[in-house]
């Protein structure tokens, strides 16, 4: 956790910011001294459960506590509340003790009245991580607690927690962040910490931090050691975001008709490192700026659909084995529906070819683990044989095609550059297709199929080569089903 966040939690219910109906809530039940026995704090991270957890423990033991129902903040109480050596607040990480025991510890510690404060409070974090069991057992106190006990639950993943403990505990849905608040927090704290950013700098914070607190201070902590008077562009360069540039020139690409100079860009953007996932929410981010900012009702329209397109895409990379497989694969998919075909780009590649010795690495790693080092001696040992391709060529694509239709596409648009007893050499035009033919499944498909047409044991061995022309001369539509093909190809096979 950030110095600054830390440094500027709320320490009274006052100075939370964004929810109110929370704090309300728990300041009338305080008043009234009507407490339950167990909370449950639901919301994105960062937007302060954990906080909030332990402004209400402190208020409810405080002695001295106000008539609005704040802590003193002075009384030893809210002191050892406060640095954290109050015996009687236990604050659990569910993340990491997700187990029975630690919940059967609970049920039994949980019986003993507080050594000094008036309340025993257990905050459970994370507390849709704890197993079935350990739901089980925290159900069975909760079912009976001791008048001295409360418990605060929070959560980033309500979905997981079991109807039954919902239903014992009151519940408070913690509300994001929103970016005019974050706006004047980050404004307030860059103050008084004198760091000194631009407007747009300051902007750019408060977009990236997505709706937590937490975040848009641990941002404006990481930059505030590089410099004064900070602008976005600066500070996209030392968050490693891309340039402003290259998001425009994604959307162009997105918008546009040529879906091989999108799958060339996005080719590049990772190879430069880029996390496709950041560009994307920063593509959404731009889209949402020109829909407030545009006049005409049918620009709008069509950027507040592209606009719901990124945000799916984003919502299904969040589960993804796989998250940059899923946003080319999206990204291209509109290209391909707002796009008449049109005539095959010439992919310009400037990037050098990568080398094959990677492969080649990858490959003796993969025989190895398999312990068949035989393989490799022969490999090694083996004279290339001249190419009897087309007969083996046909009846081995036919082989695939009727395992893995997405696989037949991808291998198709490869070049049979060897063929021995063996091994089988391809070239495929892009990385990430190489990639995909070496994920086990394919692998082991594509090695099958190929054993069985040509007899021997074959070993595939690939080479990324830009300029290999495909099999068969392909409309724009073909090329793109088959990038779209090898990135679903994952996903289908797995
Ligand atoms: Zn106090």
């Amino acid at each position: 956790m950030s110095a600054i966040y830390r440094r500027y939690r709320p320490t009274q219910f006052t100075e939370v910011i964004g929810q109110d109906h929370i704090t309300k809530s728990l300041q009338s039940a305080l008043q009234k001294e009507m407490i339950a026995h167990a909370y449950l704090f639901s919301g994105p991270r960062g937007t302060g459960k954990t906080t909030m957890a332990r402004l209400f423990a402190k208020a409810l033991n405080c002695p001295k506590r106000t008539s609005s129902a704040e802590a003193c903040d002075k009384c030893t109480i809210c002191q050892e509340i406060k640095n954290g050596s109050a015996v009687d607040i236990i604050e659990i990480d569910a993340a990491s003790n997700r187990g029975i025991d630690e919940m059967r510890e609970l049920r039994e510690r949980i019986l003993f009245s507080p050594t000094s404060l008036k309340y025993k409070v257990y905050i459970i974090d994370e507390v849709h991580m704890l197993t079935k069991e350990a739901f089980n057992a925290l159900l069975k106190t909760l079912e009976e607690p001791p008048a001295h006990a409360i418990f605060i639950l929070a959560t980033t993943e309500l979905h997981k927690v079991p109807d039954t403990i919902i239903s014992r505990c009151q519940r408070f849905q913690f509300h994001r962040a929103s970016i005019e608040s974050l706006h004047s927090v980050l404004i307030d704290i860059a103050k008084k910490e004198k760091i000194t950013l631009t407007n747009d700098a300051i902007e750019l914070i408060a977009e990236r931090a997505d709706g937590s607190f937490r975040d848009a201070l641990t941002i404006l902590g990481s930059v505030s050691a590089h410099g004064s008077n900070l602008g976005a562009e600066q500070l996209r360069e030392i968050l490693g975001l891309p340039s402003e540039q290259v998001i425009a020139k994604l959307l162009e690409l997105v918008i546009g008709q040529d879906p091989l100079a999108l799958a060339t860009f996005l080719q590049k953007q990772l190879r430069d490192g880029q996390d496709l996932s950041v560009m994307v929410r920063q593509l959404c981010d731009r889209l949402k700026a020109t829909i407030f900012d545009e006049k005409d009702p049918a620009v709008i329209q069509k950027n507040a659909t592209l606009l719901e397109q990124c945000l799916l895409v984003l919502a299904r990379i969040r589960v993804a084995t796989d998250p940059n497989g899923i946003i080319v694969t999206r990204l291209l998919a509109l290209v391909k529906s707002g796009a008449v075909p049109g005539p095959v780009p010439v992919v310009q590649t400037n990037t050098p070819t990568p080398k094959v010795t990677d492969l080649t690495k990858k490959e003796n790693e993969f025989v190895n683990d398999q312990s068949s080092t035989q393989s490799v001696d022969s490999v090694s040992s083996q004279e290339s044989q001249p190419l009897e391709s087309k007969d083996f060529w046909g009846a081995f694509l036919l082989e695939i095609k009727q395992h893995n239709h997405a696989l037949y596409m991808l291998v198709r648009s490869a070049k049979l550059l060897e063929l021995t007893d063996s091994k089988l050499v391809l070239a495929v035009k892009f990385r990430f297709y190489s990639e995909r033919l070496f994920e086990t499944k394919n692998r082991k498909l594509v090695e099958e199929a190929a054993s069985k047409v040509h007899g021997k044991r074959l070993i595939l061995e690939c080479q990324v080569k830009s300029d290999i022309e495909e099999a068969k001369p392909a409309s724009g539509e073909d090329v793109m089903n088959t990038v779209v093909d090898v990135f679903e190809l994952e996903e289908v096979a797995s």
